[in-house]
Protein backbone atom coordinates (compact mmCIF):
# COMPACT_ATOMS: atom_id res chain seq x y z
CA UNK A 1 0.00 0.00 0.00
CA UNK A 2 0.92 3.68 -0.55
CA UNK A 3 2.73 5.71 2.37
CA UNK A 4 1.12 8.53 3.91
CA UNK A 5 3.09 11.19 6.42
CA UNK A 6 0.42 12.89 9.26
CA UNK A 7 2.11 16.08 11.05
CA UNK A 8 0.06 16.72 14.22
CA UNK A 9 -1.41 13.91 16.60
CA UNK A 10 -5.07 15.47 17.58
CA UNK A 11 -7.82 14.49 17.02
CA UNK A 12 -7.71 15.57 12.98
CA UNK A 13 -4.37 13.93 12.61
CA UNK A 14 -5.92 10.43 14.37
CA UNK A 15 -9.33 9.99 12.71
CA UNK A 16 -7.20 10.47 9.35
CA UNK A 17 -4.65 7.96 10.65
CA UNK A 18 -7.35 5.30 11.82
CA UNK A 19 -9.88 6.03 8.60
CA UNK A 20 -6.24 4.80 6.39
CA UNK A 21 -5.49 3.22 8.52
CA UNK A 22 -7.82 0.87 8.71
CA UNK A 23 -7.71 0.82 5.02
CA UNK A 24 -3.89 -0.74 5.02
CA UNK A 25 -2.23 2.54 3.98
CA UNK A 26 1.15 2.85 5.82
CA UNK A 27 0.84 5.26 8.08
CA UNK A 28 3.19 7.46 9.86
CA UNK A 29 2.15 10.03 12.25
CA UNK A 30 4.52 12.64 13.85
CA UNK A 31 3.27 14.68 17.37
CA UNK A 32 5.35 17.04 18.95
CA UNK A 33 4.31 16.34 22.81
CA UNK A 34 4.77 13.01 24.61
CA UNK A 35 1.20 12.53 24.49
CA UNK A 36 -1.63 12.20 21.99
CA UNK A 37 -5.13 13.89 21.67
CA UNK A 38 -3.71 17.80 21.42
CA UNK A 39 -6.59 19.79 22.76
CA UNK A 40 -8.61 17.10 23.82
CA UNK A 41 -6.27 15.55 26.28
CA UNK A 42 -5.21 14.43 29.93
CA UNK A 43 -2.03 14.86 31.73
CA UNK A 44 -1.05 14.76 35.35
CA UNK A 45 -0.64 17.65 37.26
CA UNK A 46 1.75 17.78 40.31
CA UNK A 47 0.20 17.47 43.95
CA UNK A 48 1.89 18.52 46.96
CA UNK A 49 3.60 16.79 49.72
CA UNK A 50 3.37 12.81 49.17
CA UNK A 51 0.05 12.78 47.22
CA UNK A 52 0.31 10.94 43.69
CA UNK A 53 -0.04 13.44 40.66
CA UNK A 54 -3.74 14.16 39.40
CA UNK A 55 -4.57 13.34 35.87
CA UNK A 56 -6.54 15.89 34.85
CA UNK A 57 -8.59 16.73 31.39
CA UNK A 58 -7.24 19.87 29.16
CA UNK A 59 -10.76 20.65 30.13
CA UNK A 60 -13.85 18.85 30.40
CA UNK A 61 -14.50 17.90 26.75
CA UNK A 62 -18.43 17.04 26.34
CA UNK A 63 -20.08 16.03 22.97
CA UNK A 64 -23.34 15.35 22.13
CA UNK A 65 -24.96 12.57 20.51
CA UNK A 66 -25.01 13.76 17.27
CA UNK A 67 -21.38 14.27 16.83
CA UNK A 68 -22.03 10.69 14.65
CA UNK A 69 -18.09 11.52 13.21
CA UNK A 70 -16.57 11.46 16.91
CA UNK A 71 -18.13 8.38 17.69
CA UNK A 72 -17.50 6.85 14.90
CA UNK A 73 -13.83 7.48 15.25
CA UNK A 74 -14.18 6.33 19.19
CA UNK A 75 -15.10 2.88 17.85
CA UNK A 76 -12.74 2.43 15.22
CA UNK A 77 -10.33 2.08 18.19
CA UNK A 78 -12.56 0.39 20.59
CA UNK A 79 -12.99 3.46 22.74
CA UNK A 80 -17.14 4.42 21.97
CA UNK A 81 -18.16 2.08 25.53
CA UNK A 82 -16.29 4.86 27.23
CA UNK A 83 -18.60 7.71 26.19
CA UNK A 84 -21.24 7.84 28.83
CA UNK A 85 -24.39 9.55 28.28
CA UNK A 86 -26.82 11.85 29.85
CA UNK A 87 -30.34 12.42 28.71
CA UNK A 88 -30.95 15.27 31.39
CA UNK A 89 -29.87 18.92 31.50
CA UNK A 90 -29.55 20.70 34.82
CA UNK A 91 -30.33 24.19 34.87
CA UNK A 92 -29.29 26.21 38.27
CA UNK A 93 -30.10 29.61 38.95
CA UNK A 94 -28.54 31.49 42.10
CA UNK A 95 -30.00 30.19 45.23
CA UNK A 96 -30.26 26.32 44.28
CA UNK A 97 -33.27 25.86 42.31
CA UNK A 98 -32.38 23.71 39.62
CA UNK A 99 -34.65 22.96 36.27
CA UNK A 100 -34.62 19.48 34.17
CA UNK A 101 -34.73 19.49 30.76
CA UNK A 102 -35.17 15.88 28.89
CA UNK A 103 -37.05 14.49 26.38
CA UNK A 104 -40.18 12.84 26.65
CA UNK A 105 -42.18 9.98 24.80
CA UNK A 106 -43.23 12.40 21.53
CA UNK A 107 -40.84 11.93 19.26
CA UNK A 108 -38.77 15.19 17.59
CA UNK A 109 -39.28 17.95 17.88
CA UNK A 110 -41.53 18.39 20.06
CA UNK A 111 -40.28 15.81 21.85
CA UNK A 112 -39.09 18.15 25.52
CA UNK A 113 -42.54 19.38 25.38
CA UNK A 114 -43.17 18.29 28.57
CA UNK A 115 -40.18 18.76 30.60
CA UNK A 116 -39.68 22.34 29.02
CA UNK A 117 -43.43 23.35 29.72
CA UNK A 118 -42.17 22.52 33.92
CA UNK A 119 -38.81 24.32 34.14
CA UNK A 120 -39.26 26.73 36.84
CA UNK A 121 -36.58 28.96 35.74
CA UNK A 122 -38.01 30.49 32.86
CA UNK A 123 -41.74 32.23 32.74
CA UNK A 124 -44.69 32.03 30.47
CA UNK A 125 -43.50 34.11 28.15
CA UNK A 126 -39.72 33.20 28.15
CA UNK A 127 -41.35 29.94 27.10
CA UNK A 128 -43.30 31.33 24.04
CA UNK A 129 -40.59 33.41 23.04
CA UNK A 130 -38.22 30.42 22.99
CA UNK A 131 -40.90 27.71 21.23
CA UNK A 132 -41.87 30.55 18.36
CA UNK A 133 -37.84 31.43 17.77
CA UNK A 134 -37.24 27.35 17.68
CA UNK A 135 -40.17 27.24 14.99
CA UNK A 136 -38.41 30.15 13.18
CA UNK A 137 -35.08 28.25 13.23
CA UNK A 138 -36.38 25.18 11.57
CA UNK A 139 -38.03 27.03 9.22
CA UNK A 140 -35.61 29.82 7.95
CA UNK A 141 -32.33 27.14 8.11
CA UNK A 142 -32.62 26.75 4.59
CA UNK A 143 -34.22 29.68 3.23
CA UNK A 144 -31.95 32.13 4.32
CA UNK A 145 -28.70 33.24 2.98
CA UNK A 146 -27.16 35.75 5.35
CA UNK A 147 -26.64 33.26 8.55
CA UNK A 148 -22.95 33.60 8.45
CA UNK A 149 -23.02 37.05 8.05
CA UNK A 150 -25.17 37.69 11.31
CA UNK A 151 -24.66 37.17 15.08
CA UNK A 152 -26.78 34.60 16.75
CA UNK A 153 -27.84 38.02 18.91
CA UNK A 154 -29.15 39.60 15.87
CA UNK A 155 -31.29 36.95 14.73
CA UNK A 156 -32.32 36.82 18.67
CA UNK A 157 -33.03 40.22 18.53
CA UNK A 158 -34.87 39.80 15.41
CA UNK A 159 -37.11 36.99 16.83
CA UNK A 160 -37.88 39.41 20.21
CA UNK A 161 -36.72 36.86 22.69
CA UNK A 162 -36.94 38.01 26.10
CA UNK A 163 -33.69 38.96 28.18
CA UNK A 164 -33.88 35.62 29.86
CA UNK A 165 -34.59 33.45 27.26
CA UNK A 166 -31.77 35.03 25.47
CA UNK A 167 -29.35 34.93 29.00
CA UNK A 168 -30.71 31.66 31.08
CA UNK A 169 -31.55 29.59 27.62
CA UNK A 170 -29.66 30.66 24.32
CA UNK A 171 -26.67 32.23 25.94
CA UNK A 172 -26.27 29.23 28.36
CA UNK A 173 -25.70 26.35 25.59
CA UNK A 174 -24.95 28.14 22.21
CA UNK A 175 -21.57 30.11 24.03
CA UNK A 176 -20.42 26.72 25.21
CA UNK A 177 -21.10 24.47 22.37
CA UNK A 178 -19.63 27.14 19.53
CA UNK A 179 -16.66 28.77 22.43
CA UNK A 180 -17.90 32.75 21.62
CA UNK A 181 -20.19 35.20 22.61
CA UNK A 182 -24.30 35.31 21.49
CA UNK A 183 -22.53 38.99 19.60
CA UNK A 184 -19.65 37.41 17.82
CA UNK A 185 -21.05 34.09 16.90
CA UNK A 186 -22.50 33.09 13.22
CA UNK A 187 -25.89 32.65 13.30
CA UNK A 188 -25.31 29.36 10.78
CA UNK A 189 -23.32 27.59 13.92
CA UNK A 190 -26.20 28.72 16.29
CA UNK A 191 -28.77 27.74 13.98
CA UNK A 192 -26.91 23.90 13.15
CA UNK A 193 -26.69 23.10 17.27
CA UNK A 194 -30.16 23.70 17.53
CA UNK A 195 -30.71 22.05 14.58
CA UNK A 196 -28.86 18.59 14.80
CA UNK A 197 -29.08 18.93 18.63
CA UNK A 198 -32.24 19.45 19.76
CA UNK A 199 -34.68 19.47 16.84
CA UNK A 200 -34.19 17.59 14.03
CA UNK A 201 -33.52 13.90 16.60
CA UNK A 202 -35.12 12.99 19.79
CA UNK A 203 -32.01 11.67 21.13
CA UNK A 204 -28.92 14.08 19.47
CA UNK A 205 -28.91 16.43 22.45
CA UNK A 206 -27.64 13.54 24.76
CA UNK A 207 -24.29 14.81 26.12
CA UNK A 208 -21.36 12.25 26.32
CA UNK A 209 -18.68 12.38 28.82
CA UNK A 210 -15.65 10.49 28.65
CA UNK A 211 -15.45 7.99 31.83
CA UNK A 212 -12.06 8.02 31.35
CA UNK A 213 -9.30 10.97 31.38
CA UNK A 214 -9.50 11.85 27.53
CA UNK A 215 -5.88 10.82 26.98
CA UNK A 216 -7.09 7.33 27.59
CA UNK A 217 -8.57 7.37 24.81
CA UNK A 218 -6.04 7.11 22.58
CA UNK A 219 -3.44 5.05 23.92
CA UNK A 220 -1.33 2.21 22.43
CA UNK A 221 -3.81 -0.35 22.95
CA UNK A 222 -6.38 1.27 21.42
CA UNK A 223 -4.11 1.19 17.72
CA UNK A 224 -3.09 -2.71 18.66
CA UNK A 225 -5.01 -3.54 15.28
CA UNK A 226 -3.67 -1.02 12.92
CA UNK A 227 0.28 -2.16 13.14
CA UNK A 228 0.64 -0.29 10.10
CA UNK A 229 -0.14 2.99 11.87
CA UNK A 230 3.12 4.25 13.41
CA UNK A 231 2.67 7.06 15.87
CA UNK A 232 6.27 9.24 16.38
CA UNK A 233 5.47 11.00 19.65
CA UNK A 234 8.27 13.73 20.93
CA UNK A 235 8.58 14.12 16.87
CA UNK A 236 8.16 17.85 15.51
CA UNK A 237 7.20 18.18 12.55
CA UNK A 238 9.71 21.56 11.22
CA UNK A 239 8.96 21.82 7.91
CA UNK A 240 6.59 20.88 4.87
CA UNK A 241 6.96 21.48 1.29
CA UNK A 242 6.38 20.08 -2.42
CA UNK A 243 9.49 17.24 -1.21
CA UNK A 244 7.26 16.46 2.28
CA UNK A 245 8.46 16.26 5.97
CA UNK A 246 11.60 17.60 7.51
CA UNK A 247 10.89 16.02 11.24
CA UNK A 248 13.77 16.26 13.86
CA UNK A 249 16.41 17.71 10.94
CA UNK A 250 15.51 14.30 8.81
CA UNK A 251 13.85 14.83 5.49
CA UNK A 252 10.74 12.57 4.91
CA UNK A 253 9.07 11.32 2.05
CA UNK A 254 6.08 9.55 1.09
CA UNK A 255 2.90 9.41 -1.33
CA UNK A 256 0.51 11.35 0.08
CA UNK A 257 0.89 14.01 3.51
CA UNK A 258 -2.09 15.02 5.38
CA UNK A 259 -1.29 18.43 7.76
CA UNK A 260 -3.03 18.43 10.80
CA UNK A 261 -1.63 21.19 13.25
CA UNK A 262 -2.88 24.28 14.49
CA UNK A 263 -3.71 27.09 12.01
CA UNK A 264 -1.13 29.50 14.25
CA UNK A 265 1.27 26.69 13.75
CA UNK A 266 1.30 26.63 9.73
CA UNK A 267 2.91 30.02 8.61
CA UNK A 268 6.54 28.40 10.57
CA UNK A 269 6.22 25.43 8.38
CA UNK A 270 6.16 27.20 5.70
CA UNK A 271 2.35 27.11 4.88
CA UNK A 272 -0.35 29.80 4.14
CA UNK A 273 -2.33 30.08 7.65
CA UNK A 274 -6.08 31.08 7.75
CA UNK A 275 -6.72 35.04 9.05
CA UNK A 276 -9.10 33.50 12.24
CA UNK A 277 -8.75 34.96 15.44
CA UNK A 278 -8.52 32.52 18.88
CA UNK A 279 -11.45 32.64 21.70
CA UNK A 280 -10.30 31.28 24.68
CA UNK A 281 -11.60 28.59 27.26
CA UNK A 282 -10.44 28.93 31.05
CA UNK A 283 -11.11 25.19 33.20
CA UNK A 284 -11.19 25.54 36.77
CA UNK A 285 -10.40 22.16 39.14
CA UNK A 286 -11.48 22.23 42.50
CA UNK A 287 -10.70 19.48 45.30
CA UNK A 288 -13.23 19.82 48.50
CA UNK A 289 -12.85 17.80 51.33
CA UNK A 290 -16.32 16.48 51.53
CA UNK A 291 -18.97 16.08 48.88
CA UNK A 292 -20.64 19.45 47.67
CA UNK A 293 -23.13 17.81 45.11
CA UNK A 294 -24.76 14.75 44.03
CA UNK A 295 -26.01 16.07 40.33
CA UNK A 296 -23.52 14.56 37.76
CA UNK A 297 -23.37 18.12 35.87
CA UNK A 298 -25.20 21.15 35.50
CA UNK A 299 -25.54 24.57 34.13
CA UNK A 300 -25.04 27.46 36.51
CA UNK A 301 -27.18 30.64 35.39
CA UNK A 302 -26.07 34.14 35.34
CA UNK A 303 -22.89 33.90 36.80
CA UNK A 304 -19.31 33.70 35.69
CA UNK A 305 -18.90 30.26 35.94
CA UNK A 306 -21.05 28.64 33.20
CA UNK A 307 -21.00 24.44 33.48
CA UNK A 308 -19.78 22.13 36.56
CA UNK A 309 -18.72 18.55 35.92
CA UNK A 310 -18.76 15.96 38.84
CA UNK A 311 -15.42 14.74 38.32
CA UNK A 312 -15.57 12.41 41.37
CA UNK A 313 -18.30 11.78 44.32
CA UNK A 314 -19.28 15.43 44.14
CA UNK A 315 -15.59 16.19 45.66
CA UNK A 316 -13.68 16.52 42.69
CA UNK A 317 -15.41 19.63 40.27
CA UNK A 318 -14.37 20.52 37.20
CA UNK A 319 -16.17 24.14 36.12
CA UNK A 320 -16.01 25.79 32.49
CA UNK A 321 -15.88 29.11 31.32
CA UNK A 322 -16.30 29.46 27.25
CA UNK A 323 -15.51 32.14 25.59
CA UNK A 324 -13.73 33.90 28.71
CA UNK A 325 -11.64 36.61 27.51
CA UNK A 326 -13.29 38.64 31.04
CA UNK A 327 -10.96 35.88 32.80
CA UNK A 328 -7.85 36.96 30.48
CA UNK A 329 -6.45 39.31 33.18
CA UNK A 330 -7.05 37.67 36.13
CA UNK A 331 -4.66 36.01 38.43
CA UNK A 332 -4.91 32.14 38.87
CA UNK A 333 -6.14 32.87 42.44
CA UNK A 334 -8.81 35.76 41.64
CA UNK A 335 -10.29 33.10 39.25
CA UNK A 336 -10.37 30.21 41.66
CA UNK A 337 -12.06 33.29 44.36
CA UNK A 338 -15.09 34.06 41.49
CA UNK A 339 -15.50 29.88 41.29
CA UNK A 340 -15.76 29.26 44.92
CA UNK A 341 -18.21 32.18 45.38
CA UNK A 342 -19.83 31.20 42.42
CA UNK A 343 -20.32 27.76 43.48
CA UNK A 344 -21.71 28.65 47.36
CA UNK A 345 -24.74 30.55 45.41
CA UNK A 346 -25.68 27.38 43.51
CA UNK A 347 -24.59 24.41 46.05
CA UNK A 348 -24.95 25.77 49.60
CA UNK A 349 -22.84 22.97 51.10
CA UNK A 350 -19.60 24.38 49.79
CA UNK A 351 -20.40 26.80 52.50
CA UNK A 352 -19.23 24.06 55.12
CA UNK A 353 -16.80 22.57 52.87
CA UNK A 354 -12.76 23.51 52.91
CA UNK A 355 -11.10 23.83 49.49
CA UNK A 356 -8.32 21.32 49.46
CA UNK A 357 -6.74 22.25 46.17
CA UNK A 358 -7.29 23.63 42.95
CA UNK A 359 -5.88 23.78 39.27
CA UNK A 360 -6.85 26.82 36.48
CA UNK A 361 -6.33 26.29 32.89
CA UNK A 362 -6.56 29.32 30.74
CA UNK A 363 -6.12 28.43 27.10
CA UNK A 364 -6.19 31.61 25.49
CA UNK A 365 -6.13 30.14 21.76
CA UNK A 366 -8.57 27.33 22.92
CA UNK A 367 -10.55 27.34 19.25
CA UNK A 368 -11.02 29.69 16.18
CA UNK A 369 -13.23 32.58 16.75
CA UNK A 370 -16.72 31.42 15.06
CA UNK A 371 -17.21 34.99 14.04
CA UNK A 372 -19.52 36.46 11.32
CA UNK A 373 -18.06 35.90 7.90
CA UNK A 374 -15.46 33.25 9.04
CA UNK A 375 -17.31 30.07 7.06
CA UNK A 376 -15.23 32.15 3.79
CA UNK A 377 -12.06 32.23 5.73
CA UNK A 378 -11.82 28.47 6.56
CA UNK A 379 -9.74 26.66 4.00
CA UNK A 380 -10.81 22.97 2.28
CA UNK A 381 -8.93 19.84 2.68
CA UNK A 382 -6.86 20.71 -0.70
CA UNK A 383 -3.66 22.79 -0.54
CA UNK A 384 -1.28 24.41 -2.94
CA UNK A 385 1.12 21.30 -2.99
CA UNK A 386 -0.74 18.42 -4.84
CA UNK A 387 -0.16 15.54 -3.09
CA UNK A 388 -0.60 17.41 0.96
CA UNK A 389 -4.03 17.64 2.35
CA UNK A 390 -5.21 19.99 5.21
CA UNK A 391 -6.89 19.19 8.05
CA UNK A 392 -7.70 20.63 11.69
CA UNK A 393 -10.75 21.92 12.85
CA UNK A 394 -10.34 25.47 11.57
CA UNK A 395 -10.88 23.90 7.84
CA UNK A 396 -14.14 23.95 6.35
CA UNK A 397 -15.60 20.69 8.17
CA UNK A 398 -19.17 22.12 7.64
CA UNK A 399 -18.75 21.94 11.87
CA UNK A 400 -18.21 24.63 14.39
CA UNK A 401 -14.07 24.09 16.42
CA UNK A 402 -15.32 21.20 17.89
CA UNK A 403 -13.81 17.36 18.61
CA UNK A 404 -16.55 16.31 15.55
CA UNK A 405 -15.30 18.67 13.41
CA UNK A 406 -11.53 17.94 13.70
CA UNK A 407 -12.77 14.26 13.47
CA UNK A 408 -14.68 15.18 9.86
CA UNK A 409 -11.74 17.25 8.75
CA UNK A 410 -9.50 14.30 9.21
CA UNK A 411 -11.86 11.51 7.33
CA UNK A 412 -12.32 14.24 4.85
CA UNK A 413 -8.80 14.55 4.18
CA UNK A 414 -8.21 10.69 4.62
CA UNK A 415 -11.01 10.70 1.59
CA UNK A 416 -8.88 13.22 -0.61
CA UNK A 417 -6.01 11.52 0.14
CA UNK A 418 -7.64 8.14 -1.27
CA UNK A 419 -8.89 9.47 -3.91
CA UNK A 420 -5.79 10.09 -5.68
CA UNK A 421 -5.05 6.23 -5.10
CA UNK A 422 -8.00 5.71 -7.26
CA UNK A 423 -9.52 4.78 -4.85
CA UNK A 424 -12.99 6.51 -3.14
CA UNK A 425 -13.99 5.09 0.72
CA UNK A 426 -16.48 7.04 2.32
CA UNK A 427 -15.25 7.86 6.34
CA UNK A 428 -17.53 10.73 6.63
CA UNK A 429 -20.67 10.02 8.29
CA UNK A 430 -23.16 13.06 7.35
C1 LIG B 1 -10.15 24.12 26.92
C2 LIG B 1 -10.86 23.50 25.76
C3 LIG B 1 -12.13 22.96 25.93
C4 LIG B 1 -12.79 22.38 24.84
N1 LIG B 1 -14.01 21.80 25.03
C5 LIG B 1 -14.58 21.13 24.00
C6 LIG B 1 -15.77 20.38 24.20
O1 LIG B 1 -16.31 20.31 25.32
N2 LIG B 1 -16.31 19.72 23.15
C7 LIG B 1 -15.73 19.75 21.91
O2 LIG B 1 -16.26 19.12 21.00
N3 LIG B 1 -14.60 20.46 21.69
C8 LIG B 1 -14.01 21.13 22.69
N4 LIG B 1 -12.85 21.82 22.49
C9 LIG B 1 -12.31 21.91 21.11
C10 LIG B 1 -11.54 20.65 20.72
O3 LIG B 1 -10.61 20.31 21.73
C11 LIG B 1 -10.78 20.91 19.43
O4 LIG B 1 -11.67 21.43 18.46
C12 LIG B 1 -10.14 19.66 18.84
O5 LIG B 1 -9.55 18.87 19.83
C13 LIG B 1 -9.09 20.11 17.81
O6 LIG B 1 -8.43 19.00 17.27
P1 LIG B 1 -7.33 19.22 16.13
O7 LIG B 1 -6.77 17.88 15.83
O8 LIG B 1 -7.91 20.00 15.02
O9 LIG B 1 -6.21 20.16 16.77
P2 LIG B 1 -5.25 19.92 18.03
O10 LIG B 1 -5.97 19.19 19.08
O11 LIG B 1 -4.68 21.25 18.36
O12 LIG B 1 -4.10 18.98 17.47
C14 LIG B 1 -2.95 19.45 16.80
C15 LIG B 1 -1.77 18.63 17.27
O13 LIG B 1 -0.61 19.05 16.53
C16 LIG B 1 0.49 19.03 17.43
N5 LIG B 1 1.54 19.88 16.87
C17 LIG B 1 1.61 21.23 16.84
N6 LIG B 1 2.70 21.63 16.17
C18 LIG B 1 3.33 20.51 15.76
C19 LIG B 1 4.49 20.26 14.98
N7 LIG B 1 5.22 21.25 14.48
N8 LIG B 1 4.85 18.97 14.74
C20 LIG B 1 4.12 17.92 15.22
N9 LIG B 1 3.00 18.11 15.95
C21 LIG B 1 2.61 19.39 16.21
C22 LIG B 1 -0.08 19.53 18.73
O14 LIG B 1 0.74 19.17 19.82
C23 LIG B 1 -1.44 18.83 18.74
O15 LIG B 1 -1.37 17.56 19.37
C24 LIG B 1 -12.18 22.40 23.55
C25 LIG B 1 -10.92 22.96 23.40
C26 LIG B 1 -10.25 23.48 24.48
C27 LIG B 1 -8.88 24.05 24.28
Amino acid sequence: MPKVLIAGGGLAGLAAAAALGRDGWEVDLFEARPFLGGRATSYAVPAGGEEVPETIDNCQHVLLRCCVNLLDFYQRLGMRERIAFYREFYFIEPGGRISVLKRGRLPAPPHFTGSFLRMKCFSAADKLAIARALLALRRERTRRQDLDRISMLDWLNQKRQTPHAIDRFWRQVLVSAINEDLDRMAAIHGFQVFWLGFLSSADGYEMGIPSIPLGQLYTADAWQGMPNVRLHLRSTVERIDAGGFFVEGKALAADRYICALPFEKLAALGLAAPDLEHSPITGVHLWFDREVTTLPHATLLERTMQWMFNKDRGRYLQLVVSASRDLTALSRKEIVDIAVGDLRLFFPRVHDANLVKAHVVKEQRATFSAAPGTERLRPGTESSIGNLFMAGDWTRSGWPATMEGAVRSGYMAAEAVARTAENSPVYLIG
